[in-house]
């Protein structure tokens, strides 16, 4: 009997032990993986201009819960979290008002109704900025595609994305959600006429 438990407690003991080698072995595996995923994605970024982009100090800066405040959900998904709207969805795809469209976010004016063409895609498109220091472009390397971001250079709002399939001047198309965007009959500056971030800090000053 004495020795059938010795036995069977070696038995254990030499399993605990088996155990205990394969989940030391998993644990490195892992982490080796782990630490070769995350060099990856440092090289990636490097390479894409992401650290360029965390470099990048928009002039204005709010935090999340703030943008929140001032923007409904969908034009908070896709400004300030790099969302899509559907095409043929928008209210601006099919605009042909005379006039200015400006970030929502800040107010900062982006295209004119005269660089506005047809794409046929369900988005609004421009074939330039009103100002090439209106906008910031950087290289986009989500869901398995290499595409110019464009953003507010304003506030860092996402807009959309630039393509090289654009009219003459340019040839370029200026791909960019309605839900960005807000239309004014007029080019007006931020100051001149408040965008979002004025409204907050308005909405501010009046509570204090
Ligand atoms: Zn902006």
């Amino acid at each position: 009997m004495d020795v059938s438990k010795k036995g069977d407690r070696g038995m254990r003991v030499s399993t605990l032990a088996l155990c205990a080698a394969l989940v030391a072995v998993l644990v490195i595996g892992c982490a080796v993986t782990n630490n070769g995923v995350a060099a990856e994605e440092a090289a990636v970024a490097e390479e894409s201009g992401a650290t360029e982009m965390a470099e990048k100090q928009f002039p204005v800066q709010l935090t999340d819960e703030q943008w929140r405040s001032i923007l409904t959900e969908e034009q908070f998904q896709v400004t300030r979290q790099g969302g899509t709207e559907c095409a043929f969805t928008g209210a601006l795809w099919d605009d042909h008002r005379e006039g200015f469209y400006h970030c929502i976010c800040c107010g900062n004016p982006l295209f004119s109704s005269e660089a506005k063409f047809e794409s046929g895609t369900g988005w609004p498109s421009y074939f330039q900025p009103v100002g090439e220091d209106r906008v910031y472009e950087k290289t986009d390397r989500s869901h398995g595609m290499v595409r110019t971001e464009v953003l507010c250079n304003r506030c860092g709002a996402h807009l959309g994305h630039v393509f090289r399939d654009g009219p003459q001047p340019t040839g370029l198309r200026f791909c960019i959600n309605s839900v960005a965007l807000q239309w004014k009959p007029e080019m007006t500056e931020p100051s001149e006429d408040a965008g979002a971030l004025e409204k907050l800090e308005a909405g501010e000053a009046e509570q204090q």
